[in-house]
């Protein structure tokens, strides 16, 4: 098995320091890796032969849609597939949003408009709704953080998954 250079690594998972790269690298050695794939393997060959078929064109359709329904306002959503939003489509404070570099300035727009209603709220005494706009403003210097170091860093493109639009819809042979 054929392992990239540390650097890439870093880069690939996004890591700031090699030093953490280094640590998943030692713990997942190749030979923690091989007893991984040796499971695995086990665990299809007791799978029902019928549950490894290639997905029908109606699957993958909604296999790929599911990346256009992950796109909001800020970026992207990180959802797992086949799962709702969970967080009330509340993106600015939910740690699944991945924030789109384009839309940093569009953070210091709603940064300004959250310190407005702030604002508000202190001079009506609203104590409850500064809190709860504190908590937002948290949330938010957060994320322009991480969309500031992500551009600093260049984007990584893993790239959309593929599969041969002639084998979408057969099966592929068991046994
Ligand atoms: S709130 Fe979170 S889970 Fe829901 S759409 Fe926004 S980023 Fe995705």
């Amino acid at each position: 098995m054929s392992v990239p250079p540390i650097h890439i690594g870093a880069a690939l998972l996004g890591h700031l320091d090699v030093q953490t790269t280094r640590g998943y690298v030692a713990v997942f050695d190749e030979d923690v890796i091989a007893h991984y794939t040796e499971f695995l393997d086990r665990r299809r060959a007791m799978r029902p032969p019928a549950e490894y078929r290639l997905p029908t064109g109606e699957e993958w359709s909604d296999f790929q849609e599911h990346f256009d329904k992950r796109k909001v306002e800020l970026g992207s959503c990180g959802r797992p597939y086949g799962t709702p939003c969970a967080h009330e489509r509340a993106c600015i404070r939910c740690p699944m949003l991945s924030i789109n570099r384009k839309m940093l300035p569009r953070l210091d727009e709603l940064e300004a408009d959250v310190l407005a209603r702030r604002q508000r709220a202190v001079d009506k005494g609203w104590r409850g709704e500064v809190e709860g706009l504190d908590l937002t403003l948290r949330f938010l210097r957060s994320k322009r953080a991480q969309g500031h170091r992500t551009a600093r860093m260049g984007r990584v493109d893993l790239g959309m998954p593929t599969l041969p639009r002639q084998q979408v819809g057969s099966r592929r042979p068991t046994g």
